[in-house]
């Protein structure tokens, strides 16, 4: 069955309404579509959720999952939510207590030395000024130890179900994983893989799936999927479970690049994918997605 539980709409960045992504995913085949909005932060930030509108949220993708449950979709209502130590956990009460049917649980801001934070998804020009106003000699090598920190943090305290594109780090670097390219820090260096197979180690054990997302690829920002092969292959070893995330934010990223994701699953020896549907977690081939 084809899944997807990363899905923007108009209640955050999303391009199209919760109702046309709706149709979108009906068209390409889909058995489940999780809206996963970004949720509410307590500071101004443009791509989120107004706290205001949750019920609003709420409301319009029950109405959704209504209409289209006879017609073999089922609806899910999710929220993306941030770690901002601090000030946003997927533990807050208000997204405890929203009815939610699961969580993905990301990472998108890092310290700004000196005052407050950035998030390392903006464009690369932002980020590179974001970078100019760390002190030392290696602002990268800062940025991505930090934002690993709050990674292992947020596995470490969970309240989510899927856990966001693992090395988001990594998307204005423009390394891919090879020896020397990347622009701020080199993706195959011991010390950034020491960082980041750190958190895929953190994840043993704990009730996480991990996302294959090819959001990036699908908007032009990325030649490769999150995560890198390298961090996959831990993930296999450390007996995570995986799902592809099409992380859509218009229709046209549905069922994009599925075949990058599935090919970057069996490079990693995975073989299946955890569905969620009727309240359940179980696995179904990847042949099958
Ligand atoms: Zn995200
Ligand atoms: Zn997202």
């Amino acid at each position: 069955m084809r899944a997807n539980y990363h899905t923007h709409c108009q209640f955050c960045d999303g391009r199209a309404s919760a109702a046309a992504m709706a149709e979108a995913a009906a068209a390409k085949g889909y058995g489940v579509l999780g809206f996963s909005s970004h949720c509410p932060l307590p500071f101004p930030s443009e791509g989120n959720m107004e706290l205001s509108r949750l019920g609003e949220y709420r409301e319009e993708i029950r109405r959704l999952g209504r209409e289209w449950a006879p017609r073999g979709l089922e609806i899910l209502l999710g929220l993306e939510i941030d770690l901002v130590p601090g000030y946003c956990s997927p533990n807050d009460e208000v997204f405890r207590g929203a009815g939610l049917d699961f969580a993905i649980g990301s990472v998108h801001y890092v310290e700004l030395p000196g005052s407050g934070r950035f998030p390392v998804d903006y464009g690369g020009p932002e980020v590179e000024g974001f970078l100019s106003r760390y002190e030392g000699d290696d602002p990268g090598k800062a940025m991505y130890r930090d934002y690993y920190r709050k990674l292992g943090a947020l596995v470490e305290g969970g309240g989510f179900d899927i856990l966001g594109h693992f090395d988001l780090v990594k998307k204005n670097n423009g390394g891919y994983g090879r020896p020397g390219e990347g622009r701020w820090f080199d993706e195959s260096s011991p010390d950034y893989l020491d960082a980041a197979l750190g958190v895929a180690g953190a994840l043993i054990g704990k009730d996480i799936v991990a996302e294959i997302n090819v959001g990036g690829m699908s908007r032009g920002k990325a030649k490769t999927p999150y995560p890198s092969l390298a961090i996959l292959k831990e993930l296999r070893a450390n007996r995570v479970r995986i799902t592809f995330s099409a992380d859509a934010h218009a229709p046209e990223h549905l069922g994009a690049n599925l075949d990058a994701a599935r090919e970057l699953a069996r490079a990693a020896g995975y073989d299946s994918v955890a569905i969620l549907s009727g309240g359940e977690w179980t696995e179904v081939g990847i042949g099958e997605t």
